[in-house]
């Protein structure tokens, strides 16, 4: 048995860079040589503290948004062969549980997720396969198309927010994720302010990405000042239309509740701390006519649309990688991340 390279989730804090076997797919299944594997926020929160859904059992292969090559095709798959070049949603829902059922595919109750782009070589199970799988056209880099989970999130996201030509969106957070969904949000015809931790290149790459104002909350560090300045970036100083928060902090989710007009929308796409929760101003809440709507997660179509924008480089993935490291320095590219210094890292498998 051929061995490869890989990272290995033993507990929080614990990632071991060892030899392993390389996988064989079985019916239905692909393996594939990574091509790219990029860092993500949920790797960094997986790293830090675990991950119920996504690491089961340990020891467990790691991290989740990649693309690569077909080397090698299981039984009964039709649709890919050796040599093509892929990317895969991580997750896919089972399409006969209740909530698939009912159309809430991303609320599946039997999701299927994979676990392993650090890694030489993976195998994409068949339900992912069939569902959530797709050729890359010959334009598109492997770095390019690993950014095609965290982009079909958010998709389902901007889809929550009801957005209309000319309303101004604030988007707080400015990780990858809040990155791309200012640029949706620019898509749909907004005026886009982005809150959160402006540092020079997230700046430039937001720029490109049309945002047109900038709180930086390094140097903005109060929170009413933060909410007055949106509000007079806004018509008449009435707030914003439609606050996104891409940051995961229960504070930020109250901060976007007050951004915003009467009859405004606050769509939380950041997941907190599991046991955490928020204060609500009632009175608002009525007479106001807030719109809270909390979102999570991608389905299928989502996904396709992700592809499909990338492609056309609607939204242009080469964006969000700042540097490509070797895989026994993930951990120092989760520091970096964490200090603010790159949107997402490349690992290279090869090199250990
Ligand atoms: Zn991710
Ligand atoms: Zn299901």
């Amino acid at each position: 048995m051929t061995k490869m390279n890989a990272a290995m989730f033993y507990a929080p804090k614990d990632v071991r860079f060892e030899r392993i076997d390389v996988p064989s797919p079985g019916p239905g299944e692909l393996l594939v040589k990574i091509g790219a594997a990029v860092t993500c926020g949920t790797d960094i929160k997986t790293y830090e503290r675990g991950h119920p859904a996504i690491i089961k059992k340990v020891p467990s292969t790691f991290g989740h948004e990649f693309s690569g090559q077909v080397v090698g095709v299981g039984k009964g798959v039709e649709n890919f062969a050796e040599g093509d070049r892929v990317t895969c949603c991580n997750a896919v829902p089972c399409g006969e549980c209740f909530y698939c059922k009912i159309g809430h595919r991303n609320l599946c109750e039997d999701l299927l997720v994979l676990n392993g782009a650090y890694a030489e070589y993976i195998v994409i199970p068949a339900r992912m396969v069939k569902v959530n799988t797709y050729k890359l056209a010959d334009h598109m880099t492997y770095q390019e198309a690993a950014v095609s989970e965290p982009l079909g999130t958010a998709i389902h996201c901007i889809k929550h927010a009801g957005i209309r030509q000319g309303d101004t969106v604030v988007v707080l957070g400015s990780g990858p994720l809040g990155l791309m969904i200012c640029r949706l949000a620019h898509l749909q015809g907004a005026r886009v302010i982005l809150s959160g931790e402006i540092t020079e290149e997230r700046k430039r790459v937001a720029t490109n990405f049309g945002v047109n104002e900038f709180i930086n909350i390094l140097e903005v560090k109060d929170v009413k000042e933060r909410i007055q300045m949106v509000k007079d970036l806004t018509t008449a100083g009435k707030g914003a239309d439609v606050a996104i928060e891409a940051a995961g902090f229960p504070e930020a989710w109250e901060e976007a509740i007050q951004m915003i007009r009467k009859a405004g929308t606050v769509v939380f796409h950041g997941g907190c701390k599991a046991g955490t929760s928020i204060t609500l101003d009632t009175h608002a809440m009525h007479y106001f006519e807030h719109k809270l709507i909390g979102v999570f997660h991608q389905d299928p179509e989502d996904y396709r649309r992700s592809v499909q924008m990338l492609t056309a480089r609607l939204v242009d993935g080469r964006q969000f990688v700042t540097e490509t490291m070797p895989l026994n320095q993930l951990i120092s590219a989760f520091e970096r991340v964490r200090r603010f210094e790159g949107i997402k890292f490349a690992i290279d498998p090869s090199v250990m």
